[in-house]
Order: C-alpha cells, then structure tokens, then sequence
C-alpha cells in the first residue's frame, strides 16, 4: 500500500532566529514510518523538523511550515491511498516575518494568522478508495472534542492521545472510527501502538 505519513513540528518564523511551535518530537509519525516500512509499505514521510533520527529506507520530504507541510501533502496525496497525519502542525504563523533578528526591548507583540488546516482539505478531496487518519492531542478525558474532529475533518480514524503524549516514548491513545467505535488502549510504547494503528488502518480498506 502507498502510505503518506507526516510527522514532527511545523516551526512558523517570528524572525530569522525565532518561531512559534508545538512541542512535538516526531517520533510517533516516525516509528509509523518504521512500522509501515517492516511491513512491506510504499511509504513517503513528510517531516517537520525533528529532534530525533529518523527511518533511513523511506522517501522523506522535509519540510519547516505549515505552509510547506501543506503544499507537499497536496502534492503527494493523490498519489496515496492511506495518509496518516501524525504531524503537530502550529495552529498559528506570525503575520508578518521580521528580517534578521529583532533586538529585545520590552514587550513583544506578535500578531498571529491560523494555519490552513491540512487534513481537513485532504478530507474534503479524499477519493472512495483513499483513507484518512488524524490524531487528536487534547485535555485528559476530552474525547468527545477528538470526535467532533473526526466527523468534521471527514476522516475515517482518529487517535485521540493525551498532552503527556508529547516528546514522550509512549502513548496512552483511543481510537476513534467514523461510526462511533472506540478502542481503548493501555499505555504503549509508541513503537508497538504504530504496529497496532497500521492494521487497524488497513482495516478501513
Ligand atoms: O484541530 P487539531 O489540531 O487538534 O487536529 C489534529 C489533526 O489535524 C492532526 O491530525 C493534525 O495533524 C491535523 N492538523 C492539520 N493542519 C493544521 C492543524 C492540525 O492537518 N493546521
């Protein structure tokens, strides 16, 4: 199968020395990317910038934006059959980028933009034979919101995983399907959960 996966931050410039971001590692979306490659899988990473190594067998897209993120996930996903959107894409970029780098002196106030939404775009443009997979990083407990995302993104699967995911080597994840299943399951590394989240995914086939 032809698996399009993302993984890692996105890093949105204030200047040229400094950005806004979420604290994300990347090593969910990569150890998927190990996963689907032990598996036999045709897999493309698009990588935000990682602090950690990742799989050397894959076709890997680098990249530091939103912007950039989007613009390669359009690119490649019609060219996929299953995205799995690991990425913590920055939810705001500074509306103007300053040159150089800006001098302290008192109080900065940036104004900020929302990033496009990539999955949902991809969710809007998703053929019959394509499958979508979304995580959703919330509050403890807030699945119901995870859910809410699913039906609006128009995915077929969401992970819901709680803050402490973050940076971390496991993860304590829900899925949740379109139709309203849920599958709970017990703190894992996130290693073994990719083997898990891969053959539930090519279950939606
Ligand atoms: O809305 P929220 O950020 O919680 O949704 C999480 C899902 O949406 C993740 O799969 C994430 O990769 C994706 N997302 C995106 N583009 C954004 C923000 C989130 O594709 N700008």
């Amino acid at each position: 199968m032809r698996i399009l996966i993302t993984a890692g931050p996105t890093h949105e410039p204030i200047d040229g020395v400094r950005y806004i971001g979420n604290r994300s590692s990347g090593k969910m979306g990569v150890a998927i990317a190990e996963s689907a490659l032990a598996g036999g899988h045709d897999v493309t990473l698009i990588a935000g910038p990682l602090t950690i190594p990742h799989p050397i067998a894959t076709r890997r897209i680098d990249v530091q934006t939103a912007a950039q993120m989007s613009a390669a996930v359009h690119a490649e996903f019609q060219g996929c059959q299953l995205l799995i959107m690991a990425a913590a894409v920055a939810d705001w970029r500074p509306r103007a980028v300053q040159s150089g780098k800006l001098r302290r002196s008192g109080t900065l106030v940036i104004e900020c933009e929302p990033t496009a939404d990539i999955v949902a775009a991809m969710g809007s443009l998703k053929r019959p034979d394509q499958r979508i997979v979304g995580f959703s990083l919330e509050q403890d407990g807030e699945i119901s919101r995870a859910y809410e995302k699913l039906l609006s993104k128009k995915l077929d699967m969401m992970v819901f995983n709680p803050i402490a995911t973050m940076e971390s080597d496991t993860i304590t994840p829900v899925l949740l399907w379109s139709g309203g299943r849920r599958e709970i399951i017990h703190s894992i590394y996130k290693r073994a959960f990719a083997d898990i989240l891969l053959e539930r995914a090519v279950g939606l086939f």
